[in-house]
């Protein structure tokens, strides 16, 4: 059974996908634009041959507009491109997914969607890869709109799934638990069997590729952010895909006097300061438009290093720090929204 959340579980003030963005959108498609062709001169890869894999239909259901408001703004499709030497964004126009590809294997963060899992496969085919090259799947953390595209995933290309432990249990259960702040207002999704563990901190490997994890949690308990080194002919950036900052909650839940999570606001604030020391030339978020991304990759068209942004995870995190303070301040006034 789907539970149905009284509101949207990540909505800031403003609405994640405000009304411009979505014209915005539209106009994207309406006029077209150079995405296209930058994928043609990124993706110098062979076309894929293997025969699409069937999806089981049970893991890729979307989910009603009456019990998600948000899912079909953010499950728009949305062309895959290239954000820096082997690393391509293959998620939706509302929700990032990232592939870093190598030629020993390949490895995905986040599945945004269950329904979001056929356009992700479709945007890995497009770039010229194979779905079974994707050998590992990563996850920022495990709520419906990160995690639930990840079963369809894993069963489509063969990946192993890892996760820091209270995120495995969740990515296995197909929700949280009493721990996470949201609880029990979330979406189930589709559970992922055979979730391995690691410890955030640890540097998880396929091939040539080295992603480090980074303990980012407060939104969850086990949220976790990424950071690896992307290289090119002209040289080497440092690429963060990072969590959720956003302090939210069920109703009744209060950070600062939460059985349930009493690290709560310590987790913020130790994933924020992570967050601000960071080696980070380009910063992805699992909201695109939290990190600006639509902006930069308008600008990537006539700028290639279009994504780079000095102090990009810096400003995240400021935010985030902003936030967390007004939801403290809101919460000793008596006011837990
Ligand atoms: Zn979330």
């Amino acid at each position: 059974m789907l539970r149905i959340p009284r509101r949207m579980p990540e909505m800031p003030a403003v609405p994640v996908m405000p009304a411009t963005l979505v014209i915005a959108a539209a106009l994207f498609f309406a006029v077209g634009c150079t995405d296209g062709t930058q994928q043609e001169t990124d993706a110098v890869h062979s076309p894929a041959t293997a025969p699409a894999t069937a999806l089981d239909v049970s893991l890729i259901a979307a989910y009603a507009d009456s019990v998600c408001t948000y899912c079909t703004q953010w499950n728009v499709p949305q062309e895959p491109f290239l954000l820096h030497g082997s690393t391509y964004y293959v998620g939706t126009r509302g929700l990032s997914a990232i592939l870093v590809t190598s030629d020993d294997g390949h490895i995905l963060i986040d599945a945004a969607l269950p329904n979001s899992a056929p356009l992700i496969l479709d945007n890995i085919r497009a770039l010229g890869f194979e779905p079974a090259d994707v050998a590992l799947i990563l996850n920022s953390h495990a709520h419906f709109d990160h995690a639930g595209g990840i079963a369809a995933v894993a069963a489509a290309t063969g990946a192993r799934v890892a996760a820091t432990s209270w995120s495995a249990e969740a990515l296995e259960r197909g929700n949280t638990d009493e721990a996470d702040p949201q609880y029990p207002e979330h979406l189930d999704f589709p559970a992922v069997a055979d979730v391995e563990r690691f410890t955030a901190g640890d540097t998880l490997r396929v091939g040539s590729l080295a992603l480090a994890s980074h303990a980012t949690a407060g939104h969850t308990p086990g949220g976790t952010s990424w950071s690896w080194e992307s290289c090119d002919n002209v040289g080497c950036v440092e690429i963060v895909y990072a969590d959720s900052q956003t302090p939210v909650s069920a109703d009744g839940f209060k950070y600062i006097d939460s059985s349930s999570y009493p690290n709560g606001i310590r987790d913020f604030e130790s994933g924020l300061a992570t967050l601000e020391a960071l080696r980070c030339d380009i910063l992805v978020s699992t909201h695109p438009e939290a990190s600006g991304l639509w902006e930069r990759h308008a600008a990537r068209d006539s700028d290639r290093d279009g994504f780079v942004e000095a102090g990009a995870c810096a400003a995240y995190a400021a935010a985030g720090r902003e936030r967390l303070a007004r939801r403290i301040a809101q919460e000793m006034g008596g006011d837990n929204q």
